[in-house]
């Protein structure tokens, strides 16, 4: 498969240019040149698949012959090693759980994929890759684990101090091996712009093979349309065959990878945005005017994108019919009080505890639901994240409900270190030549 920028569709660049590049010299996006669509039997039969083969159908028609088959199975193989339950709370209400992976959250899809391609693509005795990554809390855990032991690489995170939680600060800093956390006095913006001034530093470029992993690489959007298939899978085994998908989004990373199962066959009758105060889509589904504005902070700050870099792929797959888009995408946004009355009634109606990015999902769906009242068609939500991630938005009586996982039980064991440093340049390029 090729691909083209989104400022530019006469470009061709192969997989994997556009995997190491991340974003093209023109500030697109990549986008494949041609989206197949997946044939109706394998679509009519998706019950009778695991997600693994599932997604091995799906990549290696996205992929083409990019990778052989045998190399592509390998790989998919060891980096969906975990599973993506679509769990029943009521009638035609259903959450799929997407936070099973190592990290807790639904970025493992796209980490563990993309640091396994980019390991595949570095061919013997090619120079060691320098991923640089800063993160609010859910990137960097995903990229830390994902990359963790992948040989030929290592990872240099960037993280606020004291503005991520707890456990997110643990998957950051107790790796060891490949993976080295910097915390920084400053902001999670101070942190994205000392990254990208390193990717602009002449010196370091010459000394260092660096890379982004950030959420516009393609390799991590392609793993993400796994799962929506996968979740039709299990509705299909319960003999429902109409969905509709809520979203909690951000960079609209997760709901354009939904974008892009449906464009390959997936039948969906409808997808819900569903933000937080950075309302930059719902408000643009709602009068046409795409404004981006600065992040405001919020409780679900992992949706806090006031411009989603993702959003010029989804206007690109509609780029021909811009009214189905605004047909096949419904906006709801909330704000941070609404977000905990909904943690509340999610936890007294189904007993069941919800991030607060996943309440926001959740919502959304029962309001579209209260609005579009169809008996056959199943409302899926999101969960983007295991709640024991954010335990300050909890009361007390929720917070005891939350089972915490075995393996957060065995990050509080391990030796943990970060090095810390202020939002000065300098100092940044200082600690990646000594420590090269
Ligand atoms: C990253 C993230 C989101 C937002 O996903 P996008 O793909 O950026 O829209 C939502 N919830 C959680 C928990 C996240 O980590």
């Amino acid at each position: 498969m090729k691909f083209y920028s989104t400022n530019n569709t006469d470009l061709r660049v192969g997989f994997k240019e556009a995997v190491f590049n991340s974003m093209p010299q023109d500030k697109g996006l990549y986008m494949p040149v041609e989206i197949p669509r997946l044939d109706d039997k394998f679509l009519s039969h998706l019950d009778e698949y695991t997600l693994p083969e599932i997604a091995y159908h799906v990549a290696q028609n996205l992929l083409g012959d990019d990778i052989p088959a045998d190399d592509l199975k390998g790989i998919i193989h060891d980096a969906i090693n975990f599973y993506a339950p679509v769990v029943k709370l009521e009638e035609n209400v259903y959450v799929l759980e997407l936070f099973h992976g190592p990290s807790l959250a639904f970025k493992d899809f796209g980490a563990r994929f993309m640091s396994r391609v980019m390991s595949y693509f570095l061919e013997e005795g090619e120079k060691q890759l320098d991923v640089l990554v800063a993160t609010s809390g859910d990137t960097g855990g995903a990229v830390a684990l994902g990359f963790l032991g992948v040989p030929n690489t290592r990872v240099t995170i960037l993280y606020p101090k004291g503005k991520v939680s707890q456990i997110q600060e643990l998957q950051l800093t107790t790796n060891g091996q490949n993976i080295r956390a910097l915390e920084i006095d400053g902001t999670f913006d101070d942190c994205q712009a000392l990254v990208k001034q390193a990717f602009t530093d002449k010196e370091l470029n010459e000394k260092f093979r660096l890379t982004s992993a950030n959420s516009i690489n393609i390799a991590r959007l392609i793993p993400q349309t796994f799962y929506y298939f996968n979740a039709y899978a299990q509705l299909l085994r319960e003999g429902i065959s109409k969905v509709v998908f809520a979203v909690p989004s951000g960079n609209f990373g997760n709901i354009g990878a939904g974008l892009l199962a449906w464009k390959m066959g997936l039948p969906v009758e409808q997808f819900i945005a569903a933000t937080n105060a950075n309302d930059t889509v719902p408000a643009f589904l709602k009068t046409g005017v795409y404004q981006p504005k600065p992040s405001v902070a919020t409780l679900s700050n992992a949706m806090d994108v006031g411009n989603p870099s993702n959003w010029v792929r989804i206007a690109d797959l509609f780029k021909e019919k811009p009214e189905a888009l605004k047909k096949l995408i419904v906006g709801y946004t909330y704000n941070d009080e609404e977000t905990l009355q909904s943690i509340e009634a999610i936890s007294k109606t189904y007993d069941y505890v919800a991030c607060p990015h996943t309440a926001i999902a959740w919502k959304a769906l029962k309001a579209y639901q209260q609005e579009h009242p169809a008996k056959d068609t199943a409302g899926v939500f999101l969960s983007t994240a295991h709640p024991c991630k954010f335990p300050d938005v909890f009361t007390k009586e929720i917070s005891d409900k939350i089972n915490i996982p075995e393996q957060v039980k065995e990050l509080e064991k391990k030796a943990h270190h970060a090095t810390s440093l202020d939002t000065s340049f300098e100092g940044f390029k200082e600690f990646l030549l000594k420590n090269a």
